[in-house]
């Protein structure tokens, strides 16, 4: 990354900022999120000096010191010590590993249905003598889930708020599953979860909400969301009808949520040539269309916690 191209995706971002009246309008619903603050964040967590923010590396602790110090000075409630939650991970040589989740929570007026707001943020670290910077995947969906969570601090919300920064992902989700294994809240008061993972690389100008064929509860709030959002919202990528891989479902930490009938959606971006490549760069993100579709997340997220007692079906407890 270079200081360069960080100051164009900040002229970027205030040229969005600077939007005519008239479109400011039309955008109203949208939450204020600090865009300069979300872009600045991204660079950050997608810098060489994260090391590709492999699990169980002092890349990954940077990339969690981040969090950690920006979630304690917002003010967040932590879920577990210094809002680390560890958990042991068996890799496939049989060693033993540690992962580490950040847990965040942001008290809502009615404490009885929690949604869980989440990303991992963790990647494929260093391989070759590269750094896989995984700007795209998932450093965009951790900067977002970090403005989200600064976001309510600062306004609570109705419904109370879990922040999941899970780690792993890459290596078989044992973060997701730790965390819905022992959740920091009753499991039974866990009424969703919003993933989010590769958010920014919007190359068509499009992003994708999975999960509507699960659970075709979300699919009006959704359609309200597309309605007034900046980029292109489309419903998709959770069934098997256009193949195995086009099926998201099994795709990333929200799998964990699914397994346990805890309904889901999902925030993503199509595959794109640079996916799983060291070349998820920083400098390959267009800042306009990210903030735009961390906006449309945001806005769901807020149109979620209004209607959560009444959009959600009660779940059995288990
Ligand atoms: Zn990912």
């Amino acid at each position: 990354m270079t200081i360069r191209n960080q100051l164009a995706g900040i002229a970027a971002v205030l040229a969005v900022l600077a939007l005519p009246v008239h479109a400011q309008r039309a955008t109203a619903p949208l939450a204020a999120l600090d865009s300069a603050s979300l872009w600045q964040t991204l660079g950050a967590l997608s810098a060489d000096s994260m090391k590709g923010r492999r699990m169980g590396t002092p890349g990954s602790a940077s990339a969690r010191a981040l969090l950690v110090r920006r979630l304690g000075s917002a003010g967040l409630v932590p879920l577990a010590p210094g809002f680390e939650q560890s958990f042991p991970v068996t890799m496939r040589d049989t060693s033993v590993r540690t992962g580490v989740n950040v847990l965040a929570m942001v008290r809502g007026a009615d404490t009885s249905r929690v949604l869980v707001v989440s990303a991992h943020y963790d990647h494929l670290g260093v391989s070759g003598g590269q750094v896989y910077n995984g700007a795209d995947d998932n450093a965009s969906g951790t900067a977002a889930v970090l403005a989200l969570a600064e976001y309510y601090a600062r306004h609570t919300p109705r419904h109370t708020m879990i922040f999941a920064f899970f780690d792993g992902e890459e290596l078989g989700m044992p973060g997701a599953r730790a965390f819905v294994k022992s959740p920091p809240v009753p499991r039974a008061r866990i009424v969703a979860d919003v993933n989010l993972d590769m958010v920014s690389r919007l190359d068509k100008k499009e992003i994708y909400a999975a999960g509507t064929s699960h659970f075709p509860f979300f699919r009006p709030l959704l359609e309200a969301t597309a309605a007034v959002a900046p980029v292109t919202l489309l419903l998709g990528h959770d069934t098997d009808a256009h193949g195995l891989h086009d099926n998201w479902t099994t795709q990333s930490d929200h799998l964990a949520f699914h397994a346990e009938g805890i309904p889901w959606i999902c925030f993503g971006v199509e595959d794109h040539p640079d996916y799983h490549r060291v070349t998820d760069d920083f400098e390959r993100i267009d800042a306009a269309r990210y903030v735009g579709a961390v906006r449309t997340i945001a806005d769901f997220v807020r149109r979620l916690d209004q209607s959560l007692d009444t959009v959600v079906p009660a779940r059995p407890a288990k």
